[in-house]
């Protein structure tokens, strides 16, 4: 079962258009875990359902589940009395439904097929849902997400407390991130029906958010190159991909067809800096030389930059310049399981919020000058304009 089926399930009845404390419900979504949208006015709200951990704050809680809110636009907060009366009507639903449901889940966990890869531990699990919308105006997009967990395990990955949080709903132990996958066998299948079934055909979005497209596992059950196929197939929508990983080369003439958008997240040229962040990913001159050979195929190619982890900033503009169109930059948003890496000598001074901000400032102005399209927010600019033809 994925997450939005899980959550779907919890509040039912209440689904999209119902009303909840005051405001409507507006989407059911699993992209950020489980997350319900409500909306008042102009004003829309995040309501997060997690398993209960009494040392995260949480608005409202159940017996197992626990409620936290947020504004979805900072310019537009919602008051502590809204938000909590918002969690509390939530709660209240959930209650009704929490005993059967999840110990349905905890059943369908048990029976999943699992294996192992190393000394990783994969499960085979089916979905009911491909395609996650995501950003807002012309910057819509879809999400997918061939996998959940993921065996590159970066220790700054901000997903990982997140998904230790909904295995607990599923009854699964807490094992180190970076040692298990949810495989969804089926995910291809599912967009291929959600592909012709008449929704906006908004950019698709395949990025680290819960998992790495192209991460080792991909060599064994090819769930990344079977959706790539199907957008593929369908030639109505525009891809997305983001990675850490040179298994993307064995798709690149597939990219190609699908007219699809690759890139590489970079950080730093430095491979010390690389390797102690990233156990398991693409080395730095990997990464390079793999966008080298797609631009030299014709896929549009990009940096994610994010945080900038180097002091001279120009031996890094100077490989972007020549491997990528367009780049992404963005500052150190938070360190999760690598603290003690951005507090060490090698990054302490660099991790600074005034250092960050001056880097990307000058990694931007360097680019720019060697002819690199800057970009912010989810998309490139060609793909926020109406779908293609
Ligand atoms: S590759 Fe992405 S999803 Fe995977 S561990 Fe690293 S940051 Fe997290």
């Amino acid at each position: 079962m994925d997450t939005r089926t899980l959550l779907t399930r919890l509040i039912a009845p209440l689904g999209v258009g119902d009303e909840l404390a005051g405001h409507r419900v507006v989407e059911v979504s699993e992209a950020h875990g489980m997350r319900l949208v409500v909306a008042r006015g102009e004003t829309r709200v995040f309501l997060d359902v997690d398993a209960l951990d009494p040392s995260f704050a949480f608005a409202a809680a159940t017996e197992r589940l626990a409620i936290s809110y947020r504004g979805a636009d900072p310019s537009r907060p919602i008051t502590g009395r809204d938000g909590r009366a918002l969690a509390e009507a939530l709660a209240s639903r959930l209650i009704v439904n929490e005993a059967r449901v999840l110990e349905s889940l905890a059943e369908e966990a048990r029976s999943a097929r699992t294996s192992s890869e190393g000394t990783a531990r994969i499960r085979e699990v089916q979905v009911a849902h491909a395609l996650e919308p995501g950003g807002e105006g012309e910057a819509r997009f879809d999400t997918i997400s061939p996998y959940v967990g993921c065996l590159v395990g970066c220790t700054f990955c901000y997903a990982q407390e997140r998904l230790h949080r909904t295995r607990a709903l599923f009854s699964l132990p807490t094992i180190a991130w970076g040692s298990w996958v949810d495989a969804r066998v089926n995910v291809a299948d599912v967009l291929r029906g959600e592909l012709t079934s008449g929704r906006d055909p908004r950019p698709i979005k395949l990025s680290p958010i819960v998992s790495d497209p192209y991460h080792a596992i991909e060599r064994r059950f090819r769930l990344t190159r079977a959706v790539i196929e199907a957008i593929r197939d369908d030639g109505r929508r525009d891809a997305l991909l983001l990675t850490r990983s040179a298994i993307v080369r064995d798709d690149l003439t597939l990219l190609l067809d699908a007219r699809a958008h690759l890139g590489f997240s970079i950080p730093t040229v430095r491979e010390e800096i690389r390797a102690s962040l990233e156990p398991r990913s693409a080395t730095i001159e990997e990464r390079f030389a793999v966008l080298a050979d797609a631009r030299a195929l014709g896929i549009p190619t990009f940096a994610m930059i994010q945080p900038v982890l180097d002091g001279d900033v120009v031996p890094l503009a100077d490989a972007i310049a020549r491997t990528c169109d367009s780049a992404q930059l963005d500052v150190l948003r938070g360190t999760y399981g690598a603290a003690a890496i951005f507090e060490g000598p090698a990054l302490a001074d660099l991790a600074r919020a005034d250092v960050q901000a001056e880097l990307v400032m000058t990694l931007r102005d360097a680019l720019i000058a060697r002819g690199v399209r800057v970009w912010d927010g989810e998309l490139p600019p060609d793909l926020m304009h109406p779908p293609r033809a």
